[in-house]
């Protein structure tokens, strides 16, 4: 081994350090040797995704030739881990049945580099044969009664446990391996750690765990009233931490320009702790390739702005599956074109890298290529658009992680809220889609970087029901506010701590104006908000005297008279139509709370007003949402004004050459359902843009299209006209 390198010799310093402290030692490490290491600076990413039997008849520079056409930086090949794609020597490594001679691995990364593409090893710790669990049946995870946990569809692959040494030895012994042969640019890990569901396994160090640790097996799901689970919660993402740091060392010991990146992803939905994970990891992967079922199309944009909460400015990936994941799968029939592109526009526009997928190294099905190529090669056209450097939203929107991770799941796997379903994430669901309606720029702020400097640059801050939230978080909103900050908060936010724990009031009721007065009520059908007094939020709805009422609510106590603008009409029945009238037409209790503070503004409904707008689709909720954000905003124009019909996201950004404004179009009949079939094109597009301080524009450019805009200038803004967006446009500013 070669003497160590000063670089080398700070990335081990870093490795001795708490892990609170890694981001920032990574940081430095690589400060010291180059401004950026070579995943911050990348753009455009590929993966082939090969089989064991593909080493038959995989066509290494064929491959090699389409993603050289794509002007990718990086590709993902098949390393190892449950089997091995070269030669290894490492015991109980599995070597393809059909690899023969060939070095699969070696030939395809040669390939590669020979075209300038960086070589990333993809790697799977999931799972092993049988010859590795006979040697070690210590690394197997196994049911309660012993027997070892096998993969359904292929049960002679069995499934490690990350407790055991499998992880800590077994891996990193094939990591240095590839590392001496191969010296790749760095290894990612297929399935693990996920940001699902925690594995409960009864292997026998997990036994010991329960036993000396967390006072008895925890719950196989998310149950936080149960102390074993949370000090499993704890000790699981401790470990996560642990062996992503050691493998990230590994994949440094040879080649310190090399990075080690886990899969994470899960779009809004997480169990696991995202911040804790951000303070390992150098790169964030989002396994986020597809929608099925009920899933929206702007699931590849949430998922940007969720990694990019707790990665800031760090590299964010995204996988994007150009075969079939809908809720059948075909892996290897191709998407539509057309969704296969808005997937990929997302990541682009919200600042992801994106990573295109194929699986098979033999393709009967080629169309998609083809979207690939064209969205890739533009991308790569205008690379210098997509170097962002800031985003220009001025609304935060709160990543409520514990509430996400844990609410109402006492005792059950289904989470409940009075005997009835919920999902923890239709909170948020419920108010991004109201930000599309209203067309609001806006950054997710994750609970766990709640602070009044992370605060600043928004003029405020929306939160989706938090009900689970620190003291210190809580204390950070209230500083947010005192400070000038205006807030929006629905539901059940601020009255539990982050496990759970229920306080005797919201922690946040000083802000709020009004105090918990009984225990969360409905689910209520047929209940309504009686308008009692004008407000600037509700000028635009005329023509009623009621608004539809949310699902759930928490009962408040009475604001004074002038200051109640919204009140409660207790549900009554809906059939028969004789029996169909209030029977009590009004209440005291208030359904939403206006406050006008010295020097900010405060919204809070005490009802689940978004999650009810996501659920019943209903516009009135929606819109009185919209209202309450452009009331917390005050007079001072939105960064970005569009006007004209459709239903749209926008991002803008400062990036290396300007400003950018992105409009991914979602006017779609398959928006909320898979799979977009065709594009339907919406504009003229009116926009009013407002420039950041200090900046000044002379040139609009749409990206897409490749139309120069006429720009009109107007104190400290621009205004111009998109005439047409079919799947996206990008109008950069320069
Ligand atoms: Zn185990």
């Amino acid at each position: 081994m070669s003497p160590m390198t000063r670089r080398e010799f700070i990335a081990a310093s870093a490795s001795t350090l708490v892990i609170a402290a890694i981001p920032e030692a990574l940081a430095q490490s690589a400060n010291h040797a180059n401004p950026k290491p070579w995943y911050a600076t990348m753009r455009r990413c590929g993966q082939i995704n090969y089989n064991e039997i593909d080493p038959l008849t995989i066509d290494v520079n064929a491959w090699m030739d389409y993603w050289t056409s794509l002007k990718i930086d990086a590709v993902l090949l098949n390393g190892g881990g449950i089997e091995a794609m070269y030669p290894t020597e490492v015991p109980f490594h599995h070597r393809s049945p059909f690899l023969g001679a060939r070095d699969l691995f070696g030939e395809m990364a040669a390939a590669a580099r020979k075209r300038n593409i960086r070589v990333v090893a993809r790697m799977d710790p999931g799972y092993v044969f049988e010859e590795g669990l006979n040697a070690h049946p210590e690394w197997i995870q196994r049911d309660p009664d012993g027997t070892p946990r096998v993969r359904t569809e292929c049960p002679w692959l069995n499934k490690t446990c990350m407790f055991t040494s499998y992880f800590t030895e077994q891996m990193p012994a094939i990591y240095r391996e590839m590392n001496a042969r191969y010296k790749p640019d760095g290894f990612f890990t297929n399935g693990w750690p996920s940001t699902a569901t925690l594995d409960v396994c009864f292997c026998s160090t997990c036994q010991k765990i329960y036993k000396e640790q967390t006072g008895g097996p925890p719950t196989p799901f998310a149950d936080v009233r149960s102390s074993a689970y949370r000090r499993y919660y704890e000790i699981y993402m401790d470990r996560v931490a642990q062996v992503w740091k050691l493998w990230d060392d590994t994949a440094k010991e040879n080649n310190s320009d090399s990075v080690y990146v886990g899969n994470l992803g899960g779009s809004i939905r997480t169990i696991k702790d995202l911040k804790k994970i951000s303070e390992v990891a150098a790169w964030f992967n989002a396994d986020n390739q597809g929608r099925a079922g009920d899933r929206p199309i702007w699931g590849a944009a949430q998922q940007g702005r969720v990694a990019s909460s707790v990665m800031g400015d760090r590299t964010v990936t995204n996988v994007i599956g150009a075969y079939s994941n809908s809720s059948t799968l075909w892996r290897h029939s191709a998407k539509p074109d057309a969704e296969t592109t808005l997937w990929t526009a997302q990541c682009a526009a919200s600042g992801m890298v994106p990573w295109y997928h194929w699986l098979g190294g033999s393709p009967l099905d080629n169309r998609w290529r083809k979207p690939g190529r064209d969205f890739f090669q533009w991308l790569a056209a205008n690379e210098t658009h997509f170097r962002n450097r800031r985003s220009l939203a001025d609304v935060a929107v709160l990543y409520p992680q514990s509430t996400i991770s844990f609410y109402h799941a006492e005792g059950k796997e289904e989470r409940q809220l009075n005997g009835a379903p919920v999902d923890s994430a239709d909170y948020l669901e419920g108010l991004y889609y109201s930000l599309l309606e209203g067309r609001i720029l806006f950054d997710l702020v994750h609970q766990g970087n709640l602070s009044v400097e992370t605060l600043k640059p928004y003029r405020a801050l929306l939160i989706p029901n938090a009900a689970f939230l620190r003291d210190s978080e809580c204390e950070a909103i209230r500083s947010y506010v005192n400070s000038g900050g205006n807030l929006f908060a629905t539901f059940e936010t601020s009255r539990y701590n982050e496990w759970g724990e229920p306080r005797g009031d919201f922690a946040l009721s000083d802000l709020f104006g009004v105090h918990v007065a009984g225990d969360v009520a409905g689910p209520a059908i047929n209940s309504y908000m009686r308008i009692d007094r004008a407000h600037p939020i509700l000028e635009s709805i005329t023509d009623t005297q009621i608004l539809p009422a949310p699902e759930f609510r928490v009962p408040v106590s009475p604001l004074s008279l002038d200051a109640t603008n919204l009140t409660l009409v207790p549900p009554y029945p809906t059939f028969p139509p004789e029996m169909v009238y209030p029977r009590v037409p009004n209440t005291d209790e208030p359904t939403a709370v206006f406050r006008q503070l010295s020097s900010s503004r405060v919204v809070y409904f005490p009802g689940d007003i978004e999650r009810t707008a996501w659920r019943s689709g209903s516009p009135d909720l929606s819109q009185l949402i919209c209202n309450s954000v452009r009331w917390l905003l005050g007079d001072r124009p939105p960064i970005a004004s569009v006007e004209g019909d459709g239903l749209v996201e926008l991002f803008a950004w400062e990036t290396d050459p300007g400003l950018a404004l992105h409009i991914l179009n979602y006017t779609n009949p398959n928006a909320t359902r898979p799979f977009i079939r065709k594009f339907y094109p919406i504009g003229p597009l009116h926009v009013t843009f407002q420039l950041p301080a200090g900046k000044s524009v002379s040139a609009a450019r749409a990206l897409r299209s490749g139309a120069t805009l006429a720009l009109r200038q107007s104190a400290g803004a621009v205004q111009f006209d998109v005439p047409s967006v079919r799947d996206y446009e990008v109008i950069a500013l320069t």
